[in-house]
């Protein structure tokens, strides 16, 4: 893939829009904090943005039918840039903690998941360099968050 330097701000209101609707229909409200002065990344522009969209296809799943909220932060410190997507969801116990970024691992039904999504997203961050981390609570919500280098050069 081709290495560029990409706007995260501009890529979550894009990946918003691609969850929209899917997202109304599920009582689910978007919400978003974006830092304007955020330093770009460097990085393929459609990996990131898959990482994202299976990040915030998984929040929204993660959301029962009595609704909830999305929502999407940057941030930047010391050098690096910090995307985070909180739910307000079913959370993840902490036996199973250590295993949703396993290739595979899934608890949808049949049909509604391949458990690929968080393997893909592991390893398209770890190749740029950055991190990928969960913290959750178990009838609370998720929080994920992608560390990633900041682009030195600014232009
Ligand atoms: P899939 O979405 O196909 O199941 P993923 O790799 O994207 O595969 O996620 C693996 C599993 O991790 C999910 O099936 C679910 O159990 C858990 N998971 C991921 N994101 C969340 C979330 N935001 N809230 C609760 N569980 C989650
Ligand atoms: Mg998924």
């Amino acid at each position: 893939p081709t290495i560029k330097p990409v706007d995260l701000n501009g890529l979550v209101d894009e990946v918003l829009g691609l969850v929209a609707q899917k997202s109304r229909y599920a009582g689910v409200k978007l919400t978003t904090a974006l830092d304007q002065g955020l330093p770009k990344v460097a990085a393929s522009p459609s990996e990131l943005q898959q990482v994202l969209l299976n990040l915030v296809n998984n929040a929204v799943d993660a959301i029962n039918a009595e609704g909830g909220t999305v929502n999407v932060t940057t941030t930047q410190e010391n050098g690096r840039v910090k995307l985070s997507v909180s739910d307000t969801g079913i959370g993840i116990a902490d036996a199973n903690l250590a295993r949703i970024f396993d290739p595979f691992y899934t608890t949808k039904p049949v049909g509604q998941g391949t458990g690929l999504g968080l393997s893909i997203c592991y390893g398209i961050i770890n190749k740029l360099g950055g991190e990928i981390k969960v913290t959750s609570a178990k009838g609370e919500g998720s929080t994920f968050t992608v560390i990633l280098p900041a682009r030195q050069d600014t232009t």
